[in-house]
């Protein structure tokens, strides 16, 4: 028998995330965003889920091949664009837009031979600081993509550094949002803008116009602004489970210790249980004592710290449980519990967004629903 740890993919929750996108923004149109392998849900395994996007949106021309091979004909888009002037021929083949963020990638258009004239985003760098031309540099980018007979179509395309929270005495997107409209007022073409935290917190705002949104994080069911809003509250539901079984239990003494580093100390007598699941599954090493976790779906707490191949739980709340017990690290447990992956992320220090794209290869992945 293999070891029992297992990932389990949702697509329903992927459909139903989708259209709560839409809900959210009914007259954009929403790129559904893939990269990392879909937020390591598996870009075929939730590729039939998300037909209803109106795009698809990654970083890696390889992971694009993928969705062409899957059959999809609409649009394609590569939110870095190209790395090397040679991409470009991939995007003319495969018909993929692609963002323009610095000269050189215009520099490598213009150079470039195609027969089939290309759809590009130009990237405004409007606060964010990574990607894209500032404010003054924004109308020259554009009249020199303009002007090339390679381009057929230019888009105008800002990512928000803020939209999941309020800082620094700045409201949101309203900074940006301000710098963006300044930079490209007079310029024609569709406006891509939001990412999953804009999409459910600023679109109604003034002066926000999405003719595109994107949507990454909350089609795969975790809340871009958790604590402030769980997925709940959004109305989105999980898209993985990562499952286990307790592979043995232990009966402590007040003194004794768990694991490595002895971090964890009964204080009193107490049963433990070792779960097939470590770090080298993907579960974060830095979670603390007190992680939540599910044992035969009660909710109880990890103990010690979590070495490669196991971690250890507090029986405490399951005295029933045993070896074989099945052990939820997050999403869907038994008779209904549930363990959000967002809950699991703060306690690790880290964001849902990490734990899903870090589970690791050796997990056998399930689509729930499908018989093993
Ligand atoms: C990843 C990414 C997104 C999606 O962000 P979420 O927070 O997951 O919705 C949107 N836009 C760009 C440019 C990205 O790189």
């Amino acid at each position: 028998m293999p070891r029992p740890i297992e990932a389990l993919i949702h697509v329903d929750a992927v459909r139903h995330n989708l259209t709560r996108a839409r809900a959210q923004s009914p007259d954009s149109r929403v790129w559904a965003v893939v990269k990392a392998n879909a937020y390591g849900h598996g870009i075929e395994r939730v590729f039939d889920a998300l037909r209803g996007a109106d795009g698809f949106a990654l970083l890696d021309l390889a992971e694009a091949e993928r969705l062409r091979a899957l059959g999809w004909r609409g649009p394609i888009v590569l939110l870095e664009g190209c790395f090397e002037p040679r991409d470009l021929e991939t995007c003319s083949r495969l018909n993929i837009a692609h963002v323009v963020h610095c000269e050189q990638q215009i520099d490598w258009l213009a150079a470039h031979k195609t027969h089939q004239p290309h759809h590009v985003f130009l990237k405004v760098n409007s606060g964010m600081n990574r990607l894209g031309f500032t404010g003054a540099a924004v109308r020259g980018a554009w009249a020199r993509l303009n002007a090339l007979p390679q381009v057929e179509e230019i888009s105008l395309i800002t990512h928000f550094s803020d939209a999941d929270a309020d800082r620094f005495g700045k409201n949101g997107i309203a900074h940006q949002m301000a710098a963006f409209n300044a930079a490209t007022h007079d310029l024609p073409g569709e406006r891509c803008l939001a990412n999953s935290a804009a999409t459910l917190r600023h679109l109604a705002e003034a002066g926000v116009r999405a003719d595109w949104i994107r949507a990454g994080i909350l089609l795969y069911g975790s809340s871009p602004d958790f604590p402030e809003h769980t997925a709940e509250q959004w109305g989105l539901q999980p898209a993985m489970t990562l499952r286990s079984k307790l592979i043995a239990t232990q009966n402590l003494q007040p003194g004794d210790s768990v694991g490595y580093g002895s971090l964890f100390v009964a204080e009193q007598p107490m049963r433990i249980g070792v779960v097939a699941c470590g770090y080298a599954d993907g579960y974060p090493r830095v979670a603390p004592t007190g992680t939540p976790i599910l044992v035969d779906g009660v909710r109880t707490r990890t103990v010690g710290r979590v070495s490669m191949d196991m971690l250890e739980v507090d029986l405490t709340p399951v005295p029933q449980a045993g070896i074989g017990s099945e052990v939820t690290l997050w999403g869907h447990g038994p008779q209904g519990s549930l363990l959000s992956i967002d809950e699991v992320a703060r306690s690790a220090g880290t964001l849902g967004y990490e734990l899903m794209c870090a589970v690791a290869p050796r997990v056998p992945v399930q689509v729930a629903g499908e018989p093993a």
